[in-house]
């Protein structure tokens, strides 16, 4: 059965590009029946950090790309990695290497110099002559013995198929001299161990991908398929990066995404199914193929993904919307206790809301009182001449028993015709009235929801 990872390095916050990879994964793993494993790769002592590894799982979770298995963390795996690289040594598939840095610095300066690709060669002699001078207390690395002929052939997913000498990779250091195993071997032995079958990773790994398949074959391990995934850039076509706003995925949640609109926006980038732009949970597992994702790099665009947030809180179930506008009620302060149901306010609101930032700063008036009126919209709107229309209104208000949107429609009706004014003379100064400002949903449905006592002692502080 399939199995898939997401492998992330804990050096920094969970960003779109990692998202997608790890969507993509998660969605062949669902596709297929199979699994998908977490794997934090901290092997990187240095710019590893548990805050890092806290806030991946938290926007993989915020997501709801759950994973069945993991999280593993290299860093606990060190045993294993030791004594496969000990079994390589053994074998004679891996050496020491003695040779000290400053003597490989000079080396490739010089290889650099005369126009050659700088590459560790194990027949140098001063190479040699380094590795003969060694004692047994001098530190050393482990390097992997990389086949000298012939070459590696794998067909990608993405990119179909490669093909690279031997010729072309040196003796890749498995082995630090402080004693770590370095990322390319512990990605094999780990892909290996946890038996994935088809790793999906960004194209910056594609190089590696030759030197791990000779790791595996020395190892026996069978080797993976792949799918290396092109790059994100942002409107500009550079790559996507901080200078192009929000690229962490819980900044999106903090902007007002839904992540089934973030989730859907990210699929869509650099993979389709046919021309159709929206996707539910449902069909992007059944529809996705990793031979569908394109190869070339797709251009972050916000327009975009704020016509699907809008299409998402628009169409979705409104506990859904709830849930997540919930966090930025709270973050804006705003206490919904002793008002109307927030799924209510949310369909009102949806079609007008590109974002839950949005809804959540319009609904502020269902919900709490305030003490003036939009200026402009009070200059304009509640003027002497509306107060007739506001007292008579009121007056209807008071009266009225069965408060729902149906009746308050007809009691701004009866007070038109009972005035003898057009509908805007009596909807436009209660809207500023009951909201405070100059833009609404239909008045009536706003009354409904706002609720009588507001309404009524809303009326009565533009009256005075
Ligand atoms: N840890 C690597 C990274 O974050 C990914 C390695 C892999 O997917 O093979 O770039």
């Amino acid at each position: 059965t399939v199995k898939t990872r997401f492998a992330p390095s804990p050096t920094g916050f969970l960003h779109v590009g990692g998202a997608r990879t790890a969507l993509y994964s998660w969605l062949y793993a669902k596709h297929t029946g199979g699994e998908f494993v977490l794997r934090i790769e901290d092997t990187d002592l240095e710019r590893s950090t548990q805050e890092a590894i806290d806030a991946i799982m938290e926007g993989m979770e915020w997501l709801g790309l759950n994973w069945d298995e993991g999280p593993y963390y290299q860093t606990k795996r060190f045993d294993r990695y030791n004594q496969l690289i000990d079994q390589l040594l053994a074998e004679d598939k891996a050496y020491k290497c003695y040779c000290p840095k400053d003597l490989l610095d000079e080396i490739r300066e010089e290889q650099m110099a005369a126009g050659l690709k700088p590459r560790y060669d194990a027949n140098h002699p001063r190479i040699i002559e380094a590795n003969a001078a060694a004692t047994a207390d001098s530190p050393f690395v482990i390097r992997f013995r990389n086949p000298k002929e012939g070459s590696v052939v794998f067909d990608d997913h993405i990119r179909g198929r490669i093909e690279i000498s031997n010729s072309e990779l040196d003796d890749l250091i498995i082995r630090r001299t402080d004693g770590s195993p370095t990322y390319n071997f512990c990605v094999v032995v780990d892909d290996w161990d946890m038996e994935i079958t088809h790793v999906v990773r960004g194209e910056d790994h594609i190089n590696n991908t030759p030197r791990q398949i000779n790791i595996y074959k020395a190892l026996g391990a069978p080797v993976p398929e792949f799918a290396h995934c092109a790059m994100i850039l942002g409107d500009d076509g550079a790559k996507l990066s901080k200078r192009h706003g929000a690229v962490s995925v819980m900044q999106y949640r903090d902007d007002g995404y839904l992540p089934e609109a973030l989730l859907n926006y990210l699929v869509r980038l650099g993979w389709s199914h046919g021309d159709q732009e929206i996707f539910t949970q449902e069909e992007m597992i059944n529809l996705f193929s990793l031979d569908d994702i394109s190869k070339s790099a797709s251009a972050f665009n916000t327009d975009k993904l704020r016509w699907l947030n809008n299409h998402y809180i628009k169409t979705s179930d409104p506990e859904y919307v709830a849930k997540h506008l919930q966090w930025h009620l709270d973050h804006q302060g705003i206490d919904t206790a002793g008002g109307p149901a927030v799924t209510e306010v949310i369909q009102l609101l949806a079609e007008r809301s590109d974002t839950l930032v949005e809804l959540a700063a319009q609904s502020r008036y269902f919900f709490e009182d305030f003490s003036a009126f939009d200026e402009a919209a009070a200059k304009k709107h509640l003027r002497p001449v509306a107060k007739e229309a506001l007292a008579l209104a009121k007056q209807k208000a008071e009266a009225l028993d069965n408060w729902h949107t149906e009746s308050l429609h007809q009691l701004i009706q009866q007070t038109c015709e009972e005035l003898d004014v057009g509908m805007g003379k009596v909807g436009m100064p209660l809207r500023v009235a009951v909201t405070g400002q100059g833009q609404s949903p239909s008045v009536d449905a706003v009354m409904n929801l706002v609720g009588k006592a507001r309404v009524i002692a809303r009326i009565q502080m533009a009256l005075d």
